[in-house]
């Protein structure tokens, strides 16, 4: 029986999209080889790695000031590769610290320049958005992580103000319609609702590479993937190929808009039924509740009755529903190939739990 999936990353794509991988990892076309034994530089592969980017430039509306890099390292090579590119030792970027994810960007970039923080939700736990601050206008970008994967908020809103963002998407990227022009910089690991590890998306606005004032090893510096459309050295072909798989699934189904309205849904399902069931209590405050990652805990008073929720869970078929250590009790992500009906299914395990617990 296929599992309802709800682990955070590595993790759901869509059926058809693994059913087209796996089909091309045997013989791809009609080339009578494996997508995995081809040249990165074949016309065939070419083709894809244009075709990936012309869809990522389509569905996020990007003009002709950006790049769109296939990369490797994941997110957490960004977190130094966007100051070490971005920013001169005597300059000052912005961070918003919304997690342990944003707490390592800041780590990093301290290596490269002056980081002012903002903001900090650490107090809270990060259960909410910090909104209360002032952006320098000196600042050479603002550092936002879009999604908190751990904790379960979002921003729903952007900071006024003439700087630009840099901005970790890892697991937000493709889940809703953005105005870009205000982004510096968008990186992602694909690992959530793009393709499988081992790609880094980055997109980037390329005026504002090549002044940082420092000498860079080539492979770290955006210029020389910009000038050699990602394909310096070998590209991530297969991750590349099934993100292009993905990005073919989500033109088809409507593009962000049609996203957005999807994962709406879904949240609101999951949401309802935290808020409905006495058994639980959401972690996040609600106007900063993640639409892709949606944690929750056992409400007090039924807090021994964690482990019998989880395995009632499994018992459903759902899985990954166990919440990281830094929040415990649950997290249901729900990225853009989760099914309305998996996200049913749990519903209605938190339901039955609730009847008979509460
Ligand atoms: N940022 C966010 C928001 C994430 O969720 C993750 C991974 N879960 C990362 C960064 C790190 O990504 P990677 O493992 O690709 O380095």
């Amino acid at each position: 029986m296929k599992k309802h999936n709800f682990f955070a990353g590595p993790a759901i794509l869509p059926e058809s999209v693994l059913k087209q991988a796996a089909q091309a990892a045997a013989n791809w076309g009609d080339m009578g080889l494996s997508i995995l034994e081809i040249s990165h530089r074949s016309k065939e592969f070419v083709a894809v790695m244009e075709e990936a980017e012309a869809l990522v430039k389509e569905l996020l509306g990007l003009n002709e000031e950006y790049a769109v890099l296939f990369l490797t390292g994941g997110a957490s090579s960004q977190f130094f590769m966007t100051a070490m590119n971005l920013l001169s030792e005597d300059e000052t970027a912005a961070y918003v610290d919304t997690g342990s994810w944003s707490s390592k960007a800041i780590k990093e970039a301290k290596n490269f320049g002056n980081i002012e923080v903002l903001a900090s939700g650490k107090e809270t736990n990060y259960s909410r958005i910090p909104k209360d601050y002032g952006v320098p206008a000196a600042a050479k970008y603002l550092h936002l992580t879009s999604n908190n994967t751990i904790f379960g908020t979002q921003y729903h809103w952007w900071p006024k103000t003439e700087v630009p963002f840099v901005c970790d998407m890892s697991s937000d990227i493709f889940s809703r319609p953005l105005n870009t022009d205000r982004f510096g910089v968008i990186y992602a690991g694909a690992q959530k609702n793009l393709g499988p590890a081992g790609l880094t998306l980055v997109i980037v606005r390329k005026e504002l590479t090549g002044k940082a004032n420092r000498v860079l090893p080539t492979m770290l510096n955006y210029q020389t993937h910009i000038n050699k459309n990602s394909s310096f050295n070998t590209p991530p072909v297969f991750p590349i190929y099934v993100s292009l798989l993905t990005l073919r699934w989500i033109k088809e189904r409507g593009g962000l808009e049609a996203m957005a309205k999807n994962n709406a849904k879904k949240a609101a399902l999951i949401y309802d039924e935290i808020d409905a069931n006495a058994c639980f209590r959401g972690t996040a405050e609600k106007e900063d509740r993640s639409l892709m990652n949606v944690t929750f805990v056992m409400a007090e008073g039924f807090e021994s009755l964690e482990k019998g929720f989880l395995e009632a869970a499994v018992e459903a078929g759902c899985v990954g529903v166990k919440g990281h250590r830094s929040v415990g009790g649950f997290r249901a992500s729900i990225y853009n190939a989760m099914p309305i009906k998996s996200v049913q299914v749990l519903v209605e395990v938190m339901q039955k739990f609730g009847q008979r617990h509460a």
